[in-house]
């Protein structure tokens, strides 16, 4: 007797990332400001497993509450399967499965690590056998931070953070991150510094338009020493999001009073990425921020980008 083949299940994963540093241009005509970033994914995954069926669905599961995400074509895993189907001409559908780590509107690029666990996974379930450089076009359609999510590593992000260069990165650096229980909106902390920008206009340098990251976080990437690195850690986002959310402040500080080498709001927040000397150093800051009933993961970066998994 023959048993039916179990039904063919691709899994990808892909990683949630922080900014290590992010300097935010002046205002666009078209709204937008043109960024200068170096990102670093960090060892937090979401899972995606696709299997075949007519129409496009998902489902969420894992260790973040999911409850709010929309599971329509709003979703950016859904639109990145049906972006992906248009351009292949194929004319099925997929059911997803995510399994979510990465904190929703958090400032680390979880929706974008799906799109991009997405992208990979229908490309080898429906055999569209694109290419890699032609996943990462659909991928910057997709949003600024799914083409890092693809490729992973430490990179340099400019324009809108969808322009990459990889960046030399020696060894592994620790993080502690603090998740918040509460999202923020991207566009609210943009439009936030926004404001600052207009109410000191007096008495800050205008922004450049196209801003870069400084020469210094690059030495210190490539010389893999977290000290130096802690040192030049830097977001423009980070006073809008303290200023929208007072009490990241005190995240901050007490991560700092508890060992961090410094801490810094990832993207736009709330999520705070902290660096820790050593592996040690980030245990104990795990604890003592554990302890203040924090929630807290320890990640190390740099790690891959979107892969397809063997299970
Ligand atoms: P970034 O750092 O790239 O600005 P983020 O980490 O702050 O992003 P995400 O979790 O990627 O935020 O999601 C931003 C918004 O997109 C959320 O408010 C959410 O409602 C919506 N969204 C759509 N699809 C997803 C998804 N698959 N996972 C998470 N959020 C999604």
């Amino acid at each position: 007797m023959t048993s039916a083949a179990a039904p063919k299940v691709v899994h990808a994963r892909a990683p949630g990332k922080i900014n290590v540093f992010l300097k935010v241009g002046s205002l666009l005509e078209d709204g937008y400001h043109d960024v200068a970033t170096a990102y670093q994914a960090v060892s937090i995954y979401e899972e995606v497993r696709a299997s075949a069926a007519d129409d496009f669905s998902v489902n969420f599961g894992g260790s973040i509450d999911t409850s709010n995400l929309t599971t329509d074509g709003s979703n950016l895993a859904i639109k990145a399967a049906t972006l992906l189907a248009r351009r292949a001409g194929f004319r099925q559908g997929v059911h997803l499965e995510i399994e979510k780590h990465v904190p929703i509107a958090g400032g680390m690029g979880g929706g974008s690590a799906d799109a991009a666990a997405t992208l990979l996974a229908c490309d080898a379930l429906w055999g569209t056998d694109l290419s890699r450089e032609e996943l990462l076009d659909l991928a910057t359609q997709l949003g600024s931070d799914v083409p890092f999510a693809f490729t992973g590593g430490t990179a340099i992000g400019t324009g809108r953070g969808d322009q990459l260069s990889p960046a030399l990165a020696k060894g592994q650096f620790q993080w502690v991150l603090a998740f918040a229980d509460f999202g923020m909106s991207t566009p609210t902390v943009y439009r936030e510094l926004d404001l600052h920008r207009d109410r000191h206009s007096q008495d800050i340098f205008p922004a450049a338009v196209q801003p870069q990251v400084d020469a210094n976080v690059l030495q210190a990437l490539r010389a893999g020493d977290p000290q130096m690195l802690a040192e030049v850690l830097h977001n423009d986002l980070q006073a809008p999001a303290l200023h929208l959310e007072p009490k990241l402040a005190a995240v901050i500080e007490l991560g700092e009073e508890n060992g961090a080498l410094a801490g810094l709001i990832s993207g736009s927040g709330p999520t705070v990425a902290f660096l820790a000397a050593d592996l040690d150093g980030a245990l104990e800051l795990q604890i003592a921020l554990s302890a203040a009933r924090l929630t807290v993961v320890r990640a190390t970066g740099p790690v891959h980008g979107a892969r397809i998994v063997g299970d």
